[in-house]
């Protein structure tokens, strides 16, 4: 019997599906690149399987620009970068990523976007799903919210409303034998208005075990986590994932 996630999150957390409902605990990840689910989402995922959810990472672009090492191929780097978000997800109890493809760094709003997203929620049929805040074009006036970034966001966010629900688009899915389905619950990181706090503290070092397992992205290695951690940390001395909460109405 795991935890209740009164116990792992505190008085704050997520909410939790009506199983009685055909509701399930289940929680997808959609982020752009390889490494982009462990920067915004680690902790939480790792939270939520342990208090038995099960966590699915969808990864939309190939990670194909992510290198000046003049050793990787196009094709290397790509299986390099797949290899090391599936060792990151099995570090946090998320058994199975799914890699949709799309050029990395030339991602653009496009019907086979939003299809290929849709497919994923229809299949997996997540309570809550999180991604990138798809509106700043500038996060708090310190980082440019990646092209990539805004676009997996935007067609995340479409897709769960409201194209996943509504069996007339991608017809195709149903003709597949999937079925439409409603999420529940939005959470965007890289918001410049989050809602939702969730601390990780408990899980922070497992969280950096992750990213340190994108080995061809963090060179300095624990190094470089360490002045992460700096950086991260409260004044109060926790840990934070912050995200805009969406409870979807009706
Ligand atoms: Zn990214």
């Amino acid at each position: 019997m795991g935890a209740g996630l009164e116990d792992l999150f505190g008085k704050e957390r997520p909410g939790e599906p009506d199983e009685t409902n055909g509701e399930f605990r289940r929680a997808m990840v959609v982020a752009a690149h390889p490494d982009d689910a462990d920067f915004g989402a680690a902790g939480t995922a790792c939270l939520l399987a342990r208090a038995g959810w099960e966590v699915r990472f969808v990864v939309v672009t190939d990670g194909s620009k992510g290198t000046d090492d003049p050793a990787y191929t196009t094709e290397t780097l790509v299986a390099t970068r797949a290899d090391e978000q599936r060792a990151a997800a099995a570090i946090l109890g998320v058994p199975e990523v799914r890699f949709l493809g799309f050029t990395d760094g030339e991602l653009v709003y496009s019907r086979a976007l939003l299809g290929a997203i849709t497919r994923e929620i229809r299949e997996f049929k997540p309570y809550a799903v999180y991604t990138h805040d798809p509106e700043p074009v500038i996060i708090k006036n310190a980082f440019v919210n990646h092209n990539d970034h805004r676009f997996t966001g935007l067609a995340t966010v479409d897709a769960v409303y409201p194209t996943a629900r509504d069996r007339l688009n991608f017809p195709e899915h149903l003709a597949d034998g999937l079925t439409t389905h409603k999420v529940r619950e939005l959470y965007l990181w890289g918001s410049n208005d989050p809602t939702f706090d969730v601390d990780i503290t408990e899980v922070v070092e497992t969280k950096i075990d992750a990213l340190i397992a994108h080995a061809s992205q963090f060179t300095e290695g624990r190094d470089f986590m360490k002045r992460m951690l700096d950086h991260w940390r409260e004044p109060d001395g926790r840990y934070l994932e912050q995200f805009r909460r969406v409870v979807m109405w009706g």
